[in-house]
């Protein structure tokens, strides 16, 4: 984007322990000196999420010792008020369907939008300026704070708001879920994918009981569809040798 980070090599992931922020967290390792993880408890139901993400992190050092190096300290924020005032089956007890203003019940309102002003205000005192996460308007449920449009206006919002120059990175927001895989390949090959599936989490019911080819979860609800059908279609477009 537009502006030069003040400090361009340090930045900050949004790490939930999901496979798109797992995809970030190479992808920013391969590019920058240090990096630093930020993770968020807002009372999600899929709780299990939190618990990969320690594991994710021990992997990642234990199969790329030059990214090892480059990992710093991880930040766990207690952000469980938002979890308190959204009525989302995210954080209660309801059916995850198509609500009547056109958004799934999984949305929660505001979420990247604190996820990421939390992620600057940490940044601010780490001196990381470059903010990375995997939102993204490919093949995502249709939540407006994944838009690029509104990654641009809050990258802008919190640069004045801040007097730094931040910038907001989303490496995933122009690819299909089928490209997030081979990006993960890219990036880390065999071991990278391999790690995907074994120890990230995505499914937003938090079921680890059935390992699926792509991984663990339910299979039916829309982030295990979207993982699933993802992971298909990157199998067969390698089958068919592209
Ligand atoms: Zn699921």
């Amino acid at each position: 984007m537009a502006q030069t980070p003040q400090k361009p090599d340090k930045a900050l992931v949004l790490f939930s322990g999901g496979q798109d922020s797992t995809v970030c967290l190479a992808w920013a390792l391969a590019r920058y000196e240090k990096v630093e993880t930020i993770g968020f408890d807002y009372g999600q139901s899929h709780k299990v999420e939190l618990e990969c993400r320690e594991r994710v992190r021990e992997r990642l050092c234990e199969l790329f010792p030059d990214w090892a190096a480059r990992l710093g300290p991880d930040h766990m924020l207690d952000l469980t008020t938002l979890g308190a005032i959204s009525d989302t089956a995210l954080t209660r007890e309801a059916e995850i369907e198509m609500g009547e203003d056109g958004l799934p019940t999984t949305f929660v309102p505001g979420r990247n939008l604190l996820f990421l002003t939390y992620a600057a205000a940490l940044g601010y005192r780490r001196g990381a300026f470059t903010l990375v996460g995997g939102m993204c308007e490919t093949d995502y449920s249709g939540y407006p704070d994944c838009r690029d449009e509104t990654m641009r206006s809050l990258q802008q919002s919190l640069s004045l708001g801040m007097a730094k120059p931040y910038t907001i990175e989303t490496p995933l927001m122009w690819i299909d879920k089928a490209a997030t895989w081979a990006l993960a390949e890219e990036l880390g090959g065999k071991a990278l994918v391999e790690l995907i599936i074994e120890d990230t989490h995505t499914c937003y019911r938090g079921d680890r009981r059935q390992r699926h080819d792509w991984g663990y979860g339910c299979g039916t609800c829309p982030a295990c569809e979207l993982r699933a059908s993802g992971y298909e279609k990157w199998r067969a477009a390698q089958a068919a040798g592209r």
